[in-house]
């Protein structure tokens, strides 16, 4: 069956995939088929420009020339080796990116799902054999509105029904706060709890961004009770919000950093916990691991990243060009839009209900050339490349008041 709003090969590609992948996904109807800096070309050759970025994997935009060449380069000599034996590239990778994050060391995982639980695991492990919790006891403490992927034991923490309901039972050891609400976390802390695990903004919400202070009372918190501070950067980091991290936004360092999606430049999945020896010195050999985690490809592109990062200055553009999202974004409130959220290059805007669903909106945005994402009903998430020009971001908040006007 061929789908008449589309051209031919789109047809068959949508098609193809509707009967032979599972259908985990909506996805919005276009074959993207190539992909250059803040620009994808679908398999018409329609140009569109990518306002989702992977959900901020592809940071620095579609194949970008120096990851393409770390990554090209280091094809041409080794890939995988399993951690069973030492690579040539793992170290210096793990190096650089303690040395971004300003602390000791790495735990090389594939995906963010996997470094969040590595996270829970490092997390117990220092609480029973650092801390002096009672085996079995130990609790981590997350928020309301959470997303920190699609595992059995994370998304029985989540509170979307849709990412748990059918998926039990689940993993105890967790409880939830309000997001915001440092107070109630506090109240929360006992003395089994291991971990606070958060994220600094809180991307799949819709760019939820906590009240000025949540941060750093969650850290005096946490730093007074003697809990780990877990800070699920995966969306928020490199560069995102105009530094390296969130957590940077309220001068606040905490006791982990997850980070995953754009630590493998939009090429390959990379991510990885980031602490000091203190506590991810806790894992012991056999303990845990990763067939493809610190693999030498991934580790050749992950430095890659970090080299990129490691000047500041996609962080300063990210700040600049932010400042200038938000100021073309204001001009919508109210017209049509019923509130922005913007941290860095990343938005969330809800749209007025009376000009249709965020789902809608990003239909119409995609038939005008722009690619972006609805979450919850009436938002829409933009998390450009870093690597937008100005006049792009203008290009597309107009095609986006046109959107919300016809
Ligand atoms: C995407 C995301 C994850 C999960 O990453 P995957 O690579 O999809 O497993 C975890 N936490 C946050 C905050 C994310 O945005």
């Amino acid at each position: 069956m061929t789908d008449p709003r589309f051209p031919d090969s789109s047809s068959a590609a949508i098609t193809g995939e509707e009967a032979h992948v599972a259908h985990n996904y909506h996805p919005l109807p276009v074959v993207v088929a190539e992909g250059d800096g803040s620009w994808v070309t679908d398999v018409e050759g329609k140009r569109y420009l990518d306002l989702l970025s992977a959900y901020s994997a592809l940071n620095f935009g579609h194949r970008h020339p120096t990851l393409v060449a770390a990554v090209t380069e280091q094809l041409g000599r080794i890939t995988l080796t399993s951690r069973a034996f030492h690579n040539d590239r793992l170290g210096a990778f793990a190096e650089a990116l303690a040395e971004l994050a300003g602390k000791d060391m790495v735990l090389p995982m594939n995906t963010g799902a996997e470094a969040v639980e590595t996270g829970i695991k490092v997390a117990r492990a220092w609480a029973y054999r650092v801390k002096g919790v009672a085996e079995g006891r130990a609790k981590i403490i997350v928020a309301s509105g959470n997303f920190h992927g699609r595992t059995t034991t994370i998304v029985g923490f989540s509170d979307d029904p849709q990412a748990r309901d059918g998926f039990g039972p689940f993993a105890p050891g967790f409880e939830i706060v309000p997001y915001g609400d440092a107070a109630a976390l506090a109240a929360a802390i006992d003395d089994d709890t291991a971990a606070v695990l958060l994220e600094p903004i809180q991307g799949e919400a819709g760019v939820v961004i906590p009240p000025e202070g949540y941060l750093r009372a969650v850290r005096d918190a946490c730093t007074a009770a003697n809990v780990l501070f877990i800070a699920d950067e995966i969306q928020s980091g490199l560069g995102r919000v105009g530094t390296t991290f969130a957590c940077e936004r309220e001068g606040v360092v905490p006791d982990l950093y997850l980070l995953g999606k754009a630590l493998g430049g939009g090429i390959l999945p990379v991510s990885a916990v980031v602490g000091d020896r203190e506590v991810l010195g806790v894992i012991h050999p056999g303990e845990h691991g990763s067939t493809f985690g610190g693999n030498p490809l991934a580790a050749a592109v992950g430095l890659a990243v970090v080299d990129l990062l490691a000047t500041g200055d996609l962080q300063r553009r990210a700040l600049a060009l932010g400042d200038h999202l938000r100021s073309r974004l204001e001009t919508l409130v109210g017209a049509g839009v019923t509130a922005i959220r913007v941290a860095g290059l990343w938005a969330g805007v809800d749209i007025d209900p009376a000009r249709g669903t965020g789902r809608e909106v990003a239909e119409k945005l995609l038939a005008q050339g722009v690619l972006v994402k609805d979450t919850h009903g009436q938002t829409i998430r933009m998390a450009p490349p870093l690597v937008i020009r100005a006049t792009e971001i203008d290009w597309a908040v107009a095609q986006l008041r046109l959107a919300l006007t016809d």
